[in-house]
């Protein structure tokens, strides 16, 4: 699908606005010139932030790339050498085995280089979409969209796109963004998303894009703003008896039916027991 799926959004004028706002330099610069990053590290450090913050995140990973700055060394590495080093990090033992387990592959079956497409990346173990975007974009400046909890939090503020997850967002991200704005689009948003667009309360007000974002512009006009995509409802849920038209749904026949009234179900397992006892 070509990019003209997000008619008139002027990518430009938001990334130039955003830019500003975060001090972020000039965009349109390859984004390596002033960022190169160590691919191995970016990798790494990706699978380490996962449902972490980042200031834990930068300490577990400065001590551990002080001692094991590259896939072989943290190949050969015990896990349980690696757990300390990374404490900080949620569910750090696992985490340890998982970045072993990871250079261990990049060693045996890249040499020790991280691989620099998708595919190869996704074959890794405890590599996802985000994570294979994230070296792509940061470490080989390879245009890619990675798409955390901001990116798909204020793509769908936007207007951009209208999804559940993640993953459906970046889906729809590479076929609306123009791929000269991938690179810059993660770290601008994640900047708008710890600032101003946060998860509750964005502050609209204050936003320089807001008349570029359908939910800023909905808040201004009085409308309700658009909403993401409904999510999947559990079975037998209110929501999912609403969607079916209000109807509980019949038990097949024969089968026995539990009464709401406790008298009616006759007394309880802890009742039958002391009377027996009686
Ligand atoms: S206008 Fe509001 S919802 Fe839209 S990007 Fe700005 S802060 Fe986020």
């Amino acid at each position: 699908m070509s990019a003209a799926a997000a008619p008139g959004f002027d990518f430009e004028r938001v990334l130039d606005r955003l830019a500003e706002l975060y001090h972020a330099g000039d965009w349109r610069v390859p984004y390596l010139r002033d960022h190169a990053e160590n691919p191995f590290q970016v990798l790494i450090g990706t699978i380490l932030s996962q449902r972490t913050r980042d200031e834990a995140t930068d300490v577990a990973s400065a001590r551990l790339f002080a001692r094991y700055p590259d896939a072989r060394g943290l190949a050969a590495a015990d896990p349980r050498a690696l757990a300390p080093l990374i404490r900080e990090v949620n569910f750090y033992p696992t985490k340890a085995r998982a970045i072993r387990d990871c250079a261990a592959e990049i060693v045996a079956r890249f040499g020790g280089e991280v691989p620099r497409t998708s595919e190869e990346l996704l074959s890794l173990p405890h590599v996802g979409p985000k994570t294979a975007n994230c070296v792509l974009v940061f470490g080989y400046g390879v245009p890619a969209i990675p798409v955390d909890t901001h990116v798909h939090r204020i793509a769908n503020r936007l207007g951009l796109v209208r999804t559940r997850t993640p993953e459906e967002t970046e889906v729809r991200l590479r076929a609306v963004v123009p791929e000269r704005y991938w690179i810059p689009l993660n770290p601008l948003l994640v900047q708008h998303g710890q600032n101003l667009c946060r998860p509750l309360g964005p502050r609209c007000p204050d936003c320089p894009i807001a008349e570029d974002c359908a939910t800023g512009r909905a808040l201004r006009s009085g409308r309700a703003p658009p909403r993401p995509q409904d999510r999947p409802r559990r079975r037998g849920s209110a929501g999912a008896r609403r969607a079916r038209g209000g109807r509980r749904r019949s038990p097949p026949r024969g089968t026995p039916t539990r009464s709401r009234s406790p008298s009616a179900r006759g007394p309880s397992r802890t009742a039958r027991r002391r009377s027996r006892r009686r």
